[in-house]
C-alpha cells in the first residue's frame, strides 16, 4: 500500500514536469513571419515581422556579406550591418530603435557562394527557386536559433506556380519551417506533372539543350537503380531542380546541392549550346549528377567539419557509379589523378576535402571489399541507418567506429592519422609566414 502511494505521487510528479516542460517549450518559441513576395514585374521583395520589437536581426546562415549589396531597404532607417565579432549579417535600424518589421528589395540573380546554397536559380521561362535558408533572421542574436519558429509565405502573380515538395499552389503558399537548412521553392510557370516512372517530381528549365534534358531523365533510373542497391531506400519522393542562367562576365560552371529530399543542378555561362560542345561535357554532367545522387542517398548525414566524409564518399561513389556504367577511362584516370595532385599540393581546405576526401574513400573501399563487396556503399549504408535510428552528436566517431567494425582497428587508426596529418601540415602552412 505504502509503495503504491509512492509510485503514484512519483507519477503526478513525472506528469507535472512534463506539462511544465511542454508549457516552457510552447512558449519559449518566438516566431518569425517572413513574406517573400514577387511582383507582375518580376521585382522581389522580403519582409519580415516580429512577435517581439527587436534592436537587432541576425542572420542564420552568413557565407559571406553580399546582402549589403544585394539587399535594399525599403526604408532607409534600416541597414545592413556586420557584426565585428561574430561576421554575422544583422538588420538594424540607423537611430539604434527598435522595431517590429522591415522591409527589403532583394536582387534574385544568380550568385554562387562557395560554402551555400545560391540564394536564386532562374530559370530561362521565368520561373524562380529561391532557397529559404538564406532568408532566416533570428530576433536579436542566434544563440539559441533551434527555438525560432519560420512562418513563411510566398506571393506571386496568378500565372506562377508556387511549388514545395509534394505541395503547390497558384498564386500564394503559407508554410513552416524551424531553424534547420531550409528547402528550395520554385516559383513559375510550370505546373507539377503527373509522377513520373523514375520516382522523382521534376523541375527542368526548358532553355536546358534537348540531348541533356533526355540525358538527364534517362539517367535517373539507372542510378536510382544502383543507389537502391547499395544504400539505405529515400524516404521521400525527391525532386530535381535544373536550371540555366546566361552570364556575360565570361564565368561559367555548374553547381549543384542537396536539400533534404531536393536536388538542385544549376548551369551557367555564356550560352549552353556553348557549354555542351565543351570536352568531355557528358561525363562531367554525369560524374556531378552521380555526385548529387550520393548525396541524396546520405540522408542529410553532413558535417561541416569533416566534410571529407561526405564530400569525399560522393565523389568516390560518382567514380564508382561511372566506372559501372563503362564511362570513358580517359576521362575517369584523368579525375583521379587531379585529385591526387590537388590532395598533394593545394592549400585550400575546401579542396582537400574533395580531392584527399576521394581518395580517402577509395582507401576505405578497397580495405572492405576485402571482405564486404559493396566496399565503401556497406560502410555508408551502416552509417545511415544507424545515424537514422539515433542521430549521434559525434557521427565521426561513429564513421570510425563503423570502419574499424568493417576494417579492423589498425586500419581505421591509420587512416585517422592519415586525415589528421594532412589538416595539421595545412594549419601549418597557412600560419608559416
Ligand atoms: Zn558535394
Amino acid at each position: 500500500m505504502h509503495k503504491k502511494l509512492v509510485l503514484l505521487v512519483l507519477l503526478a510528479c513525472a506528469i507535472g514536469i512534463w506539462f511544465a516542460a511542454e508549457w516552457l517549450r510552447e512558449n519559449s518559441r518566438t516566431e518569425v513571419q517572413v513574406q517573400m513576395s514577387k511582383t507582375q514585374q518580376d521585382e522581389w521583395f522580403v519582409a519580415y515581422t516580429f512577435d517581439e520589437s527587436v534592436t537587432q536581426a541576425t542572420f542564420v546562415r552568413n557565407p559571406d556579406h553580399t546582402r549589403i549589396e544585394r539587399w535594399r531597404p525599403i526604408d532607409s532607417d534600416y541597414y545592413i550591418g556586420v557584426d565585428a565579432e561574430s561576421n554575422h549579417e544583422y538588420i538594424a535600424r540607423v537611430d539604434g530603435q527598435a522595431f517590429n518589421s522591415v522591409a527589403f528589395e532583394l536582387e534574385p540573380t544568380y550568385v554562387s557562394l562557395r560554402k551555400d546554397y545560391a540564394p536564386f536559380s532562374p530559370f530561362s521561362d521565368g520561373g524562380m527557386s529561391w532557397y529559404s535558408g538564406r532568408f532566416k533572421v533570428c530576433p536579436q542574436s542566434c544563440s539559441s536559433a533551434l527555438w525560432f519558429d519560420y512562418a513563411f509565405s510566398m506571393e506571386a502573380p496568378l500565372s506562377d506556380f508556387v511549388r514545395l515538395p509534394e505541395r503547390s499552389k497558384r498564386g500564394e503558399l503559407n508554410w513552416r519551417e524551424s531553424a534547420s537548412d531550409g528547402q528550395v521553392v520554385y516559383v513559375g510557370p510550370q505546373q507539377p506533372g503527373e509522377p513520373a516512372e523514375h520516382g522523382f517530381e521534376t523541375i527542368i528549365d526548358p532553355i536546358l539543350p534537348t540531348s541533356l534534358k533526355q540525358r538527364l531523365l534517362r539517367d535517373v533510373p539507372p542510378l536510382t537503380e544502383y543507389f537502391n542497391q547499395r544504400m539505405p531506400h529515400l524516404a521521400e519522393r525527391p525532386m530535381l531542380l535544373a536550371s540555366f542562367s546566361p552570364t556575360d562576365n565570361g564565368r561559367y560552371g555548374y553547381q549543384g546541392g542537396v536539400i533534404g529530399n531536393q536536388m538542385v543542378l544549376h548551369w551557367y555561362g555564356h550560352s549552353m549550346a556553348e557549354r555542351i560542345t565543351a570536352p568531355y561535357f557528358v561525363e562531367d554532367t554525369l560524374w556531378f549528377v552521380a555526385h548529387e545522387f550520393a548525396h541524396l542517398y546520405q540522408a542529410g548525414q553532413f558535417s561541416n567539419d569533416s566534410a571529407w566524409i561526405h564530400e569525399g564518399a560522393a565523389e568516390y561513389m560518382a567514380l564508382e557509379y561511372l566506372r559501372s556504367i563503362r564511362a570513358n577511362s580517359v576521362y575517369l584516370n584523368h579525375r583521379v589523378s587531379k585529385a591526387s595532385e590537388q590532395c598533394l599540393a593545394s592549400n585550400d581546405r575546401f579542396e582537400l576535402h574533395y580531392a584527399c576526401g576521394l581518395l580517402w574513400a577509395a582507401e576505405i573501399d578497397q580495405k572492405i571489399k576485402q571482405e564486404y563487396p559493396h566496399g565503401l556503399f556497406f560502410l555508408w549504408y551502416m552509417y545511415v541507418q544507424e545515424l537514422n535510428d539515433k542521430p549521434r552528436s559525434d557521427p565521426l566517431e561513429l564513421y570510425f567506429e563503423l570502419m574499424a567494425q568493417l576494417t579492423g582497428e589498425e586500419f581505421a587508426q591509420q587512416l585517422r592519422n592519415q586525415v589528421a596529418q594532412r589538416f595539421a601540415q595545412l594549419a601549418a602552412q597557412q600560419t608559416a609566414p
